[in-house]
């Protein structure tokens, strides 16, 4: 079902687009750092250390199936009591759920009820409601799109990934890459975690490069003035705590006319990316990789 190559974007049906958000506002000299694909052990932890030292907020959309091994919600623990928002990645990182809306809703509500079970055994009492959803490899599809709002999500997808997953990448490559192109308003996807291979319990394997991008990217973001907050405010949402309400956040379709997320997208299998009518049979974006 995926498939690269293809030009241009096929517009969706309805209003597949209405609770779907790209960016911040432009105007608003904020980004949001944003972590896929957790939690994922000492990778995850490394990460949270990072954003301590540099004081920045971060969004971590974790998968049900990684938050359910009870291996990490020390872990989840830490996302919440430190100011981090926790949205979910779907529970499984398959595709094919986000073709069937009961599909995807069980998906969301499995991932859901793991963040919160997690939380719960962790001792947080005051769990926080779990509103962002990331679809697999930001893919895009009439029926998950309307699991996603029937079941009270906002689908976040990114306008800035640069390969963070590649092999032989170094934090400096992917913290100047991220830099080249950060501009207010963008949202940030970087990874803690490698789908739900879960291989960093004792040591941080899957992801080494997350945490050291960290250090060098925040700095360097402050200092083109460009603040890392958390996603809720960058996107404006009602609700999020501290939340600056941004009229030109941008939603598709809205002002970006109907440009894609101008990335490569995540690590994948295949790194196609796209919107799909009701048929689900037309990928639409072209992946830049
Ligand atoms: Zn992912």
């Amino acid at each position: 079902m995926l498939v690269g190559g293809c030009a241009g974007v096929l517009l969706p049906e309805g209003d597949l687009l209405r609770d779907v958000y790209l960016r911040g506002s432009p105007a608003t000299p904020t980004v949001a750092l944003t972590f896929d694909d957790g939690p994922n052990g000492r990778c995850t932890e490394a990460v949270l250390d990072a954003l301590r030292d540099v004081g920045a907020p971060a969004t971590f959309f974790v998968l049900g199936e990684n938050v359910a091994r009870e291996q990490d919600d020390a872990l989840l623990a830490r996302m919440a009591r430190e100011g981090h928002t926790i949205g979910v990645h779907s529970e499984t990182h398959a595709v094919r759920p986000l073709f069937l809306r009961g599909a995807t809703a069980a998906e969301l509500g499995a991932a859901r009820a793991a963040v919160d079970a997690a939380l719960a055994r962790a001792g947080v009492l005051e769990r926080p409601a779990i509103t962002l959803f990331r679809p697999p490899f930001g893919f895009l599809t009439n029926a998950a799109a309307e699991a996603a709002r029937e079941a009270g999500f906002h689908i976040v997808e990114w306008t800035v990934s640069v390969g963070d997953w590649e092999r032989g990448r170094r934090p400096e490559e992917i913290s100047e890459a991220i830099l080249a192109r950060a501009r207010p308003g963008d949202v940030i996807v970087l990874h803690d975690g490698d789908l739900t291979h879960h291989r960093s319990l004792e040591r941080c394997r899957d992801r080494p490069n997350a945490a050291a991008t960290v250090r060098l990217l925040v700095p360097a973001l402050l200092a083109r003035g460009l603040r890392p907050a958390p996603l809720p405010e960058v996107l404006g949402l009602a609700g999020a705590s501290g939340a600056v309400v941004s009229p030109s956040a941008t939603r598709w379709p809205d002002s970006g006319a109907h440009e894609p997320p101008s990335s490569d997208g995540d690590p994948s299998r295949s790194r196609s990316r796209g919107v799909v009518g009701r048929s689900g049979s037309l990928p639409a974006q072209a992946p830049a990789v």
